[in-house]
């Protein structure tokens, strides 16, 4: 090993060890910040190493791209709203797995058309299993990022003998894949094509991504995400040992193994299996639970104005805040935060329940408090709050649904049965602002509305709140 392939090796080594301990530190929010400095330090490292690399013969197109991407990169980073995020993941994702399958090509046309020596039969794996993920990943994603824009739509798209069509799919990959493993000496000329067998791997690859994501709900695209998020970084593992270059294997093995860990969380938030998001086409059809019984009205509630709820919270000792999707929406983050110092210089407890799954992605109410620089010593896991809720005078649900539906504890017939919920019917008084009776993102019915300490202030969440900060000052 020459000293210059030694000083890379190394600097892999540093980054791979610098991206663990990136990692470690994104699992809490005091930490969060540095931990992505770490990792994009990493990045950095690994990439001004790689550019030492004596094989490569030219630096004109590598340029280009560092350009070309960092612009695209900035403009999205500042345009892109915070709602939109999702959508900006399974982009990433996609292109992510795209440049993983690009390596593929590049790596068997080199030898296919290029003449280059023929791959081993370990670097011949890589190259059809980074293809095939890179490909799926690819299209995947961009029916996610479809479905999360409303350009594709959100309900399920399912047909008769689906997952039959999808297995017959998968099998001819793997068929293709084999050929092109076990047959590359047959080499250009030969009697069967390798390399026209290998742009049908890529058709199929990219047709099955498609078809892998239709059945599956537009919400449940987070999940998705993250599972595809998985899949690239096993896609750019693969690639890794293509080109036999250890950062990319490692760095590649951490992203799929961390998307993996983040999948299961959603789904045991959700209390599904990952069988149930991925072939369950969940909200497809109306929900039995949504359309049992009489239909009720805003007349069946105890409904309040922004007066009632300031007097409640002004003059409570603990408040817990349970914000869900409609805090979002209603992008009342600032507001909010406005409201719970005032109660706290008027010495009330301001607690914030965050629910894992509570929004339309992992992490989406911390982000949107952290915008508000609401402190995250404010912020418990619903465990923390739960066992001791009877004590707290006041839980203001902004804009939660399906998180707070004492359904999931108490109907085991309903389809959000066994979600854990921070249970704010258990608090001495429940304030719940949102627009209507509507159901959340599951469709169920929430008996929380009707319940006797149950009191709903109806309206956009930023408007609700903004008077009922108005109200709390002239208290
Ligand atoms: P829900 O989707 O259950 O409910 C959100 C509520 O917000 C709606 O009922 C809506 O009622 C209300 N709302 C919407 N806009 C406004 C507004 N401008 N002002 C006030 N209220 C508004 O939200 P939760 O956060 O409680 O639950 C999240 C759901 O999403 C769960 O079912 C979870 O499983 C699912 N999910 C979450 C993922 C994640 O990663 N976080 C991923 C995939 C799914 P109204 O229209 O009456 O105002």
């Amino acid at each position: 090993m020459g000293t210059n392939e030694l000083i890379i090796q190394l600097a892999y080594l540093l980054s791979a060890i610098l991206f663990i301990l990136g990692l470690k530190r994104l699992s809490s929010p005091a930490t969060a910040r540095r931990g992505n400095m770490l990792a994009a330090i990493a990045m950095l490292l690994a990439i001004v190493v790689t550019l030492l690399d004596e094989s490569i013969l030219t630096f004109e197109w590598i340029i280009a791209g560092m350009i070309i991407g960092g612009l695209i990169g900035a403009t999205m980073a500042r345009l892109v709203k915070m709602t939109e995020m999702p959508q900006m993941v399974a982009v990433f994702n996609g292109f992510g797995g795209l440049a993983s399958g690009l390596v593929g090509a590049a790596e068997f046309l080199r030898f296919q058309i290029g003449g280059a020596p023929a791959p081993s039969l370990d670097a011949a794996i890589a190259i059809m299993a980074g293809t095939l993920i890179g490909a799926v990943t690819f299209s995947g994603s961009l029916i996610a990022f479809g479905k999360l824009q409303g350009i594709v739509t959100e309900q399920p798209v399912t047909y008769p003998m689906q997952q039959v069509v999808n297995g017959l799919i998968f099998v001819a990959i793997l068929a293709a894949m084999t050929l092109l493993v076990v047959a590359p000496a047959s080499g250009p000329g030969s009697g069967v094509a390798p390399e026209l067998v290998y742009y049908g791997l890529w058709a199929g690859a990219l047709v099955l991504g498609i078809l892998l994501v239709i059945p599956i709900g537009g919400a449940d695209m987070p999940v998705v995400v993250s599972l595809l998020n998985s899949y690239s970084g096993l896609a750019a593992s693969a690639a890794g040992f293509a080109l036999n270059n250890n950062v990319l294997i490692i760095s590649g093995a951490l992203v799929g193994a961390s998307g993996l860990i983040l999948t299961r969380i959603m789904c045991k938030a959700m209390n599904r299996s990952l069988a149930n998001v991925i072939f369950g086409a969940f909200g497809q059809a109306p929900d039995s639970d949504a359309s049992s019984g009489e239909k009720r009205t805003k007349a069946d509630v105890n409904s309040v104005g922004a007066e009632d709820v300031a007097m409640l919270l002004a003059y409570a000792t603990r408040v817990v805040i349970v914000p869900g999707y409609g805090l979002a929406v209603a992008q009342a983050q600032h507001k909010l935060r406005e409201l719970a110092d005032q109660l706290e210089a008027r010495g009330v407890q301001v607690r914030y329940a965050i629910h894992p799954v509570a929004g339309r992605m992992p992490g989406h109410m911390n982000v949107l408090l952290a915008e508000a620089n609401v402190p995250y010593t404010q912020l418990y896991e619903i465990e923390d709050v739960n066992p001791d809720i009877q004590a707290v005078d006041a839980c203001l649900v902004v804009g939660a649904n399906d998180t707070v539906n004492p359904a999931a504890r108490d109907d085991p017939a309903s389809v959000i049965a066994g979600m854990p919920i921070v249970e704010v019917d258990r608090a001495k008084h429940c304030v719940v602002l949102k627009r209507s009776l509507s159901p959340g993102f599951a469709g169920v019915d929430n008996e929380l509305f009707y319940a006797r300490n149950s009191m709903m202030y109806f309206g956009d969440a930023a408007d609700s709140i903004a008077k009922i900060v108005e109200e709390v000052k002239q208290l």
